[in-house]
């Protein structure tokens, strides 16, 4: 039993066949992508408040050290995305800030807000303003406060992490899995495209990892609206001394993502968060997001890869890379999608009119958005 399944009413059921058979998958059952993706991002902390305290973790701050970026300060950083030729607005938080971060809540209220959802639909509002796709990872939703700000979203994401109760998420205020499930299948019931991941090396097991990417393939299975799972390793940091799963181990963990998801759903490894070389044979497909202007608020140890790193892990596969926008094209209206998916099937129509209007929209945004599903926009420049 998933622990917080029944908290959550959780009904993924995972059979043990399924589990045997995952974890007899190595890199040989899998074959390699013939092209390679990613997205030109701007990276936007919202805030660094988390009611969580996840061992592993450098970005979030206790109460009172906190940051909350201002209105001014989020459309700065978008303007400066923008004008690089970025299209996605990556908003990340810790998850929501709970009653300790006094100071959060009192800046929130004094800005005319009364949780941090309705502050994120307003800079999402000033993300498209901006020429920018907003693609929020809020940390757990319910699926009233992820109905707010859905329809101002391309895409929006949470990691699972994992379906096990570990250690590193251990405290009084632990994760739950359940409620992540739940942040999931909400996405699914609102028709949110949605990003989601396996965290690999915080304590779990070869087990909890078959589980957890079967969790994430039923959730899958029932709404049609994982478009890519993150296979990220946990990396050595002021905070976590557990140590970085091995090469060998990355490896089995990707090729058992590939092997258990069906092909519409990319598997991505992002080479600022991973060896992305050693596991570009394993089945990935993506590279995740690419940031010219500011740096990787998650992991401030490792620097977001240049346009060119990217290029050359694509050269070391022998294979093309493609930028792609925040939302995959399976899930755009047929009349925005090329005809050839690669084999791949739409998956219908799947975003509300405000992001249907900035993909059209005669403006230079509307161009750039246009130009990268045409496969005109330059892959490194
Ligand atoms: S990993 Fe996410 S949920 Fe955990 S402490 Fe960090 S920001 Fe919070």
């Amino acid at each position: 039993m998933i622990p917080g399944a029944d908290e959550y009413d959780i009904d993924v059921s995972i059979v043990d066949a399924a589990v045997e058979e995952l974890l007899s998958v190595t890199p040989d059952d899998v074959s390699p992508a013939d092209e390679l993706s990613f997205c030109r991002n701007v990276f936007v902390p919202l805030t660094t408040a988390c009611r969580y305290t996840c061992t592993y973790c450098t970005y979030f701050d206790p109460p009172g050290e906190a940051t909350l970026m201002s209105t001014p300060e989020v459309r700065e950083t978008l303007r400066q995305g923008a004008d690089a030729g970025c299209t996605e607005a990556l908003f990340t938080f810790g998850d929501d800030p709970d009653d300790r971060y006094e100071a959060v809540h009192a800046r929130l209220d004094e800005w005319g807000h009364d949780s941090i959802h309705d502050y994120l639909r307003e800079v999402c509002e000033i993300a498209l303003e901006e020429g920018l796709l907003p693609h929020a990872n809020p940390g757990d939703q319910t699926r009233e406060e992820m109905a707010t700000v859905a329809d101002v979203n391309a895409s929006m994401g949470v990691m699972l992490e994992t379906t096990a109760e570990v250690q590193a998420h251990g405290g009084p205020r632990a994760k739950n899995p359940g409620q992540r499930l739940n942040t999931i299948r909400n996405a699914g019931e609102l028709g949110v495209p949605f990003t989601t991941g396996i965290l690999v090396g915080v304590g779990e097991d070869w087990t909890d990892r078959a589980e957890s990417l079967l969790a994430v393939r039923e959730m899958h299975e029932r709404y049609g609206h994982v478009q890519e799972i993150i296979v990220q390793p946990v990396v050595e940091n002021e905070r976590w001394r557990g140590g970085t799963p091995d090469v060998e181990t990355l490896r089995r963990a990707v090729a058992m993502a590939r092997y258990c998801l069906p092909d519409e759903v990319s598997i991505q490894v992002p080479p600022n968060l991973a060896p992305a070389r050693d596991v570009v044979d394993c089945g990935i497909d993506d590279l995740g997001g690419v940031s010219p202007v500011t740096d990787d608020h998650i992991n401030p140890d490792y620097e977001w890869p240049a346009l060119r790193e990217l290029e050359a892990v694509a050269e070391h596969a022998g294979v093309p890379l493609a930028e792609r926008l925040p939302v995959y094209e399976r899930y755009l209206p047929a009349d925005l999608r090329s005809d050839d998916l690669g084999g791949v099937p739409a998956s219908g129509e799947w975003v509300s009119d405000r992001i249907r209007a900035a993909l059209d929209a005669d403006d230079p945004a509307g161009e750039r958005y246009r130009a990268v599903l045409a496969g005109a926009s330059l892959a490194a420049d």
